[in-house]
C-alpha cells in the first residue's frame, strides 16, 4: 500500500491558501485578526498638552522655592476638568484647579499635585516646589501624526484596538477570518439533542469541526447532516460554494459502498483522494471547487480520525488564510509516562494529557486510542506525534507534542 507521508500532503493542502485579501473591520470586529498593511496615528498622542495629575496649574517661578516652612498661596482663578478647557489664563500670582488629562491652560508650566497644597476652592497653599514642565502630558510624547503604530502582520488584541482607537480609527485593515462550511455526510447521522433510534448517531463530527474552525479563527458554519445520496450531496455543495472560503467535509471517503464524498467529489477531477501515512485519519482528499478554486478537505468519518485531521491539515490552512505567520500548534517535547505502541510506517497522533511539573512536561495517554474513542479525546489536551519508525514507546522516552491546550474558545 502506497501511503503518503503526512507532511506531504500538508503541504499539498497548503500550496495555494493565502492569507485573504485585505478588509476593513470595525475595531471590535477586528479582533484575533491580523493586520494587513500599516496604520499610521490620524493625529498625535496625546494630541493636546494635558495634566498627568489631579491638582493646580501654576507658573512654576510661583512656586519655585515653596515649602512646608515657606508655602506660597496661590489665588484659585478656574477649574477645569477633564474634557474642558480653561477660560481663564494663569499669570503670577494665580492658579487653576485641574483635573488629570484636563488641557493645560495658558500661561501654565507646571502642575502641582493636589497632595502638595491644601486642596483650596478659592485659594490654594502649596508647600512643595515646582519647576517648568512638571506632571505635564506633553502632546505628540507618545506618538507623531502619521507614524506607524501598527506594522502588517501584527496580531489585533486589546492594546491594539486601542492604540488604533486613539490614533483616530474606527476600523482596521486585517485579513478576515475565513468562512468554513462543514458539510457532514452520512445516512445514520441525526441532529444532536434529539432521540436516537436504533442504529443511528448523532452528528456530533460537524459541531466539532465548527467548534475546532472557530477556535482556530474562522467564522465556521454547519451544513447537514447530508444523507449518503449523490445528488443531495451535490446540491449542498452548490449551495454552500459561495458563503465558503473553505469548505471541510467529514465521512464518505473510505472504501465502503455509500462512500458519497469521495463517488461524487473523484467524478469532478479536481480533487485527489489519497491514503496518508497517519493514524488515526488514513482517508483524506484535497481539492478546489468551482469557479473561485474554493479549497475543500474532505476528512474521514470517525470522530477521531476527523478531529486529528482538522488539527494537522485543515487548522494551519485557516490560520494562513489569516495571515498569521505562524501556522502551528506550539509543540514541546515531553517524557511520556506510560508505554505505548505504534504502527510501523504511519505517523501516530496519540492522544495525551500534556501536563509540566517537577520533572518538566510529561505526557500520558488517556484511553484507548481507537480513532472512535470520543471519550479519549474529550479527556485529550495534546498530540504525541509518534514518528512512522517508532513502533514503542517507553516509559521515560521523549515525545514531541502538539499542545491543544487553548483550543477552546478564541484564537
Ligand atoms: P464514514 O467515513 O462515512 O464511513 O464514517 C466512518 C465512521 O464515522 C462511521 O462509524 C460513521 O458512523 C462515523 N461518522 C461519520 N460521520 C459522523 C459524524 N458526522 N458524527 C459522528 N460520527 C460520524
Ligand atoms: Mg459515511
Amino acid at each position: 500500500m502506497n501511503l503518503r507521508p503526512v507532511d506531504e500532503q500538508r503541504a499539498v493542502c497548503l500550496n495555494n491558501i493565502h492569507p485573504l485579501e485585505r478588509l476593513e473591520l470595525p475595531l471590535l470586529d477586528a479582533q484575533g485578526c491580523v493586520l494587513a498593511e500599516d496604520v499610521s496615528a490620524l493625529w498625535p498622542l496625546p494630541s493636546f498638552d494635558n495634566s498627568s495629575m489631579d491638582g493646580y496649574a501654576v507658573v512654576a517661578a510661583d512656586v519655585a522655592s515653596a515649602s512646608v516652612d515657606n508655602p506660597v498661596t496661590l489665588t484659585v482663578i478656574d477649574d477645569v476638568p477633564a474634557g474642558y478647557r480653561a477660560t481663564e489664563r494663569v499669570t503670577m500670582g494665580t492658579a487653576i484647579r485641574i483635573m488629570t488629562g484636563a488641557p493645560l491652560p495658558d500661561g501654565a508650566d507646571a502642575i502641582v499635585p493636589v497632595e502638595s497644597t491644601d486642596a483650596g476652592i478659592d485659594n490654594v497653599t502649596i508647600w512643595q516646589g515646582s519647576v517648568a514642565g512638571r506632571f505635564i502630558r506633553r502632546a505628540g510624547e507618545d506618538v507623531h501624526t502619521g507614524e506607524v503604530v501598527l506594522s502588517a502582520g501584527q496580531l489585533m488584541g486589546a492594546s491594539q484596538i486601542a492604540i488604533l482607537a486613539a490614533a483616530g480609527h474606527g476600523s482596521a485593515p486585517v485579513h478576515p477570518r475565513p468562512r468554513v462550511v462543514v458539510i457532514s455526510t452520512g445516512n445514520e447521522l441525526v441532529e444532536p439533542g434529539t432521540p436516537l433510534k436504533h442504529g443511528l448517531i448523532a452528528d456530533s463530527n460537524s459541531m466539532m469541526l465548527v467548534a475546532a474552525a472557530r477556535a482556530s479563527g474562522a467564522e465556521a458554519f454547519r451544513a447537514g447532516p447530508v444523507p449518503d445520496d449523490e445528488q443531495r450531496l451535490m446540491d449542498t455543495l452548490d449551495d454552500q460554494l459561495v458563503r465558503a472560503d473553505l469548505l471541510v467535509t467529514s465521512g464518505g471517503v473510505s472504501m465502503g459502498a455509500y462512500d458519497t464524498v469521495k463517488a461524487v467529489l473523484s467524478r469532478l477531477g479536481t480533487v485527489e483522494f489519497v491514503k496518508v501515512a497517519m493514524q488515526p485519519g488514513m482517508p483524506q482528499g484535497y481539492g478546489t471547487l468551482g469557479e473561485q478554486g474554493i479549497p475543500i478537505v474532505t476528512l474521514p468519518g470517525n470522530p477521531v480520525s476527523s478531529y486529528v485531521s482538522f488539527e494537522v491539515f485543515v487548522r494551519p490552512m485557516i490560520r494562513r488564510m489569516m495571515g498569521y505567520a505562524d501556522t502551528e500548534r506550539p509543540r514541546v517535547d515531553a517524557v511520556c509516562t506510560e508505554a505505548m505502541t505504534s504502527p510501523e510506517g504511519k505517523t501516530q497522533f496519540a492522544r495525551v494529557w500534556l501536563d509540566y511539573g517537577e520533572s518538566g512536561w510529561t505526557v500520558t495517554p488517556v484511553g484507548a486510542q481507537g480513532s472512535h474513542i470520543l471519550g479519549g479525546l474529550a479527556r485529550a489536551n495534546a498530540l504525541a506525534v509518534i514518528a512512522p519508525h517508532i513502533t514503542h514507546v517507553s516509559p521515560g522516552d521523549v515525545l514531541p507534542v502538539m499542545d491543544l491546550r487553548n483550543r477552546i474558545g478564541a484564537s
